[in-house]
């Protein structure tokens, strides 16, 4: 399993952010590394690999992985299939930089779906001959296989989990009538042939009991570390949403919430550009690194 990217929508620094942490980035007086939108790509033979959503950075980050680079022949690639979370741009518009023709199998609930195919003909690129991309529907709860586009499997098995009843903003409200508020947004729970277990939860509205044991069985934890406090980007920004309105749990909070998880190795992915954790000499840092937890950085490997 890669990291390919570790930040929120936007990345880090963020095109149109002079906030502290951006403006110190591009200064070259920032502790810590700057950050691209958030992907994670994972593989059982290290051969064939599966993303876990499209992010919008997704060339610069193949061309920043040997594993995902073209192997035999003229045109290929070791990227066979992609898992969407939900239907978020920051989570989806990479699918558009993977239209090269190449057979990839795409797993979706129903309506993430039907957002990208029906209401967004750009989408359409992706199937211009018949085996490029295959869409594959999955159901919060019930646990699937990762599979190629013509049907291999890999050994892995994702069980997705609803976080999230909320769809992005460009979704129009008829077709919001008619989606399943549980296939909003997920998060998924990993397992490898050999059991080992990781969770990735890049966005978290709330945690409830059965999700904080499910969690507890996991060897690895990607989390939710989009803003620090509620009201972060309201104060640096002069307004805006709270971290719940937009579906995040602030990481003050989550240190809190998840402090009785004893198997896990705890990480933070998914991380605003905001966020002062980003900045290694702070205090918001050390209070994250005592607490157990580390901070997702792109390039980071794990083994499965
Ligand atoms: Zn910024």
């Amino acid at each position: 399993m890669k990291i390919l990217g570790s930040a929120a929508g936007g990345a880090f620094p963020q095109w149109n952010c002079a906030c502290a942490n951006c403006r110190a980035l591009r200064e070259g007086t920032f502790s810590g590394p700057p950050r691209s939108q958030t992907q994670v790509a994972v593989s059982e033979d290290g051969r064939s690999w599966f993303l876990l959503g499209a992010s919008p950075d997704l060339r610069s980050q193949i061309e920043a992985t040997p594993e995902l680079h073209p192997r035999e022949g003229i045109r290929q690639s070791p990227i066979v299939g992609v898992v969407l979370a939900n239907a978020d741009l920051d989570h989806v518009l990479g699918l558009l930089l993977l239209r090269e023709l190449q057979p990839l199998r795409v797993y979706a609930t129903p309506s993430v779906r039907r957002i990208l195919r029906e209401d967004n003909s750009m989408f359409t690129m992706l199937h211009r001959v018949p085996i490029q991309a295959v869409w594959t529907d999955f159901t919060a709860g019930e646990e699937f296989a990762l599979c190629d586009a013509r049907g291999a499997d890999s050994g892995l098995r994702l069980q997705p989990w609803s976080l999230s009843p909320h769809y992005p903003a460009y979704v129009r409200e008829e077709r919001r009538a008619q989606l399943a508020a549980a296939e909003a947004s997920l998060g998924f729970i990993l397992e490898s042939p050999s059991a080992r277990r990781v969770a990735y939860l890049p966005a978290v509205p709330g945690l409830d009991d059965p999700l904080l044991e499910r969690l507890e069985n996991c060897d690895l934890l990607l989390f939710d570390g989009t803003f620090w406090s509620d009201d972060e980007l309201i104060r640096v920004q002069g307004g805006g949403q709270t971290a719940p309105q937009m579906g995040h749990t602030a990481v003050e909070d989550a240190l809190t919430m998840l402090a009785g998880l004893r198997r896990p190795r705890k990480i933070f992915l998914h991380v605003n550009n905001t966020n002062p954790m980003l900045n290694q000499a702070g205090k918001e840092y050390r209070r994250v690194r005592d607490a157990g937890w580390e901070i997702a950085e792109d390039g980071w490997q794990f083994n499965l």
